[in-house]
């Protein structure tokens, strides 16, 4: 599993994060997840296909494959075009009527982004073709760039695969079971750490903390599935309005397609977003690939993986709690070392751009407080069993050191590693910062004081426990 991609020239000492995920074309453990998954879903693809969606689908996926550009947009446009242009050359009476019972469907004044009507307006069908393509051009740029656009246009036609993958978490209730056994834990732990905390003390807020931490639960997917189906359901409603009440040929779906798309709101969902998790208190959401790493059946690799990203997601309601600000933590002690931290890591590890900004502080917090966590998780789990070799690898590798493996290969690229946003670090900075911050993973690869992660190390830092700062501000 993750023992046959680590590097044999970077150390984990040396360099964590390309150590155990390094730059070469071997494939990865999320990656062949995630592939593994999708190829799952899109054999059961034909299979579990609701019939309502086979109008579209057989009349707009063709238009889209074996197209000369891989660019979908470039696709769409072009088939729009000649569609159009066919019919405008072959009889522009018709051509005419069928637009005018387009802009009956959208209603006037036209509701979309692309006003059909104005195009029978014009002499010839040169200047119509032109017209509409720039109102294509404009109706993408509304939308947002051209790569969302493709994503947003894919979305749709992932619908059967999008819906299997709710079908697959149906009969896998038991693992978000696991999800939420995990989550009570942590925030168990964090508790008991607050409790100790003394900036909590100081200020007697104990009674505020533990119950906005029991508040805290994983979301269903559910909740993301009624609303998906509703879009999808709307999306095929409109269409085949678009393409039957108006009684138009076939040539028009991709225009019918382009157009309902413009005039329907698709749904934000974190379920298929690929590896991706997010704290909107007290509401965890996981998407299905962080769900389906649950089900490797190892208990270390689970706490750095899946526990450590629970962890990361319940830290973030611990230092701003920015979607509900309602016990903001900022300790500047404790903000500055932090932020020291991955500012250094990243001036060691050379990946990414090292501007260490304050919207950052946020998810470099959750990931301190999740590799603590890491350590809790395996200290109550296996005790000292944690230097055991886990069983059925084929190199010799202890649980500690799988734990710590396993929070690094859910990050990996084989590329170098990129800034990603104004809030998370490039992923080798991410990694190796709380790295080099974690004593447990010290010890667990005996990694010397002049090793470069452990120089990397800035003065420890303190999230909450007992050594945590006395003043919040
Ligand atoms: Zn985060």
């Amino acid at each position: 599993m993750i023992e046959n991609g680590l590097s044999e020239e970077i150390g984990p000492c040396d360099n964590f994060f390309r150590h155990v995920c390094p730059m070469d074309d071997k494939p990865y453990l999320m990656k062949i997840l995630a592939d593994e998954h999708r190829s799952d879903l899109s054999k059961n693809y034909q299979k579990t296909f609701d019939p309502k969606y086979q109008t579209l689908v057989r009349d707009v996926i063709p238009y889209f494959l074996n197209k000369s550009s891989p660019n979908i947009i470039d696709n769409y446009t072009e088939t729009i075009l000649s569609n159009l242009n066919n019919a405008c050359e072959t009889n522009r009476t018709e051509f005419k009527g069928y637009l005018d019972k387009l802009e009956k469907f959208f209603g006037t004044p036209c509701t979309s982004f692309f006003c059909v009507s104005q195009i029978s307006e014009f002499d010839n069908c040169d200047q119509a073709l032109d017209f509409v393509k720039n109102s294509l051009i404009a109706t993408y740029n509304v939308l947002g760039l051209p790569e969302s656009i493709n994503k947003k246009i894919l979305k749709f036609m992932d619908a059967p695969s999008v819906l299997w993958s709710y079908e697959w978490f149906d009969q896998h209730r038991d693992l978000y079971r696991k999800f939420n056994e995990t989550s009570k834990e942590i925030i168990e732990i964090s508790s008991k750490l607050l409790a100790d905390t003394p900036w909590v003390n100081r200020m007697n807020i104990t009674n505020i903390f533990v119950p906005y931490f029991e508040q805290l639960h994983i979301s269903n997917p559910d909740k993301f599935r009624d609303k998906i189906i509703e879009y999808f359901d709307d999306f095929i409603k409109k269409y085949n309005e678009c393409m039957k009440e108006s009684e138009l040929p076939k040539l028009f779906s991709p225009l019918c397609y382009i157009t309902v798309f413009s005039i329907t709101q698709s749904p934000v969902t974190m379920w298929n977003a690929g590896f991706q998790a997010m704290n909107s208190h007290p509401g965890l959401f996981f998407s299905n690939i962080v769900v389906l790493l649950s089900q490797i059946n190892l208990p270390s690799f689970y706490i750095g993986s899946v526990a450590k990203v629970i962890a990361h997601e319940i830290g973030h309601s611990l230092i701003i709690s920015k979607n509900q600000d309602f016990i903001p933590y900022y300790s500047n002690e404790t903000t500055k070392c932090v932020q020291n931290q991955f500012e250094k890591s990243c001036e060691y590890f050379q990946e990414g751009k090292c501007d260490t900004i304050y919207s950052r502080y946020d998810d470099n917090g959750a990931d301190l407080f999740a590799s603590f966590m890491i350590s809790k998780l395996l200290n109550s789990h296996f005790g000292a069993d944690k230097n055991n070799l886990v069983e059925g690898t084929t190199k010799n590798i202890t649980n500690a050191q799988l734990a710590f493996m396993a929070s690094a290969t859910v990050f990996c690229e084989k590329v170098p590693s990129v800034t990603q946003d104004l809030e998370h670090h490039a992923n080798v900075v991410r990694i190796n910062s709380i790295m080099s911050q974690n004593a447990d993973f010290k010890e667990a690869f005996n990694c010397p004081d002049n090793s470069k992660m452990m120089l990397a190390k800035n003065e420890q830092c303190h999230i909450i426990g007992k050594n945590a700062p006395i003043s919040r501000f």
